[in-house]
């Protein structure tokens, strides 16, 4: 799914967040572990305020684990609780409700000392679209869940999913706009899927993508493409014809880019993160 966002969707998108948010005591934000800074919103903060919140690094299983690693440390440095998640992965999914415990555990506390009765804790999930929201929420979905039905207050319709005895979430997430003003965003975007791609060339997508792979994962490229350490250092343009030759394409670089954009988004390439913490800081 892809949304065309214009300002009166994104005022849109941010009223009925910000109505949800009324109702749930921690907001999940889904970020791709691949691009832990494009994927997020850049109006996350003042929307969200000071909701409670557990940031979750979704399809960690595609990302390189060395990235994925310190961006946990970033975030956690920031003062997050974060978690590398993978949405379809039963094991992984179930480290969630811990996690949540651990952001509201002053509140979890004070509750307790007032001889408030414990309840589940209330969630919404949040974030750019295809960042595998319903994934997570399906998933959830599985056995487990019986849907609670509506409670006052809460948008008409909307319904109260139920894991286990302790978390109840929205059943429909809260989609936010991602990042678009930097042209280097929206490549890694498009790359990964998360945007579509008929707004950009294709072999511009391409080169970036070999731009990147040439710099930090060489060896993924050459086993994949059957190419020689002297390959990497032709000039991008020049390894797209080769790798476009080497596949049967001739001189149809568009195909060839294609191709390339395709095996990376099915993994065919391996793990890896566009948005480098090394480069954070330059
Ligand atoms: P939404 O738009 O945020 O609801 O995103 P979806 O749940 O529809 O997911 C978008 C795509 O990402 C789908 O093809 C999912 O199968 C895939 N996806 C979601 N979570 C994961 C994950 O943790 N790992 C992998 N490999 N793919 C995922």
């Amino acid at each position: 799914m892809t949304i065309q966002w214009f300002p009166g969707h994104m005022a849109k998108a941010r009223r009925e967040v910000s109505e949800k948010l009324k109702f749930v005591d921690i907001v999940f934000e889904l970020i791709d572990a691949r691009l832990p800074l494009s994927s997020r919103n850049p109006m996350l903060d003042q929307i969200v305020q000071q909701k409670p919140r557990l940031i979750l690094l979704n399809k960690s299983d595609l990302a390189d684990i060395n990235q994925t690693n310190q961006w946990l440390n970033y975030f956690r440095d920031q003062g997050h609780q974060v978690l590398a998640l993978t949405a379809k992965d039963d094991k992984s999914v179930k480290q969630i409700v811990p996690a949540s415990k651990k952001v509201l555990a002053e509140k979890i506390a004070r509750d307790k000392d007032r001889g408030v009765k414990p309840r589940a804790i209330r969630a919404m999930v949040l974030g750019i679209p295809n960042v595998g929201k319903s994934t997570l929420l399906n998933h959830l979905a599985g056995k487990k869940i019986a849907s609670t039905g509506n409670r006052p207050g809460v948008t008409k319709g909307q319904q109260w999913l139920r894991f286990g005895t302790q978390l109840e979430l929205l059943d429909t997430p809260g989609i936010l706009w991602p990042k678009f003003e930097d042209p280097a965003v929206g490549k890694k975007l498009a790359l990964t899927g998360a945007i579509k791609d008929d707004l950009l060339h294709l072999d511009d997508l391409a080169l970036y993508q070999l731009e990147i792979f040439c710099r930090y994962y060489p060896e993924q490229l050459k086993d994949r493409y059957k190419l020689t350490n002297e390959d990497l250092f032709l000039d991008f343009p020049e390894l797209l014809m080769l790798i476009s030759e080497k596949r049967g394409f001739r001189d149809d670089y568009e195909r060839a880019s294609e191709m390339l954009i395709l095996e990376l988004r099915q993994g065919k390439l391996g793990r890896y993160t566009l948005d480098r913490f090394e480069e954070l800081s330059e």
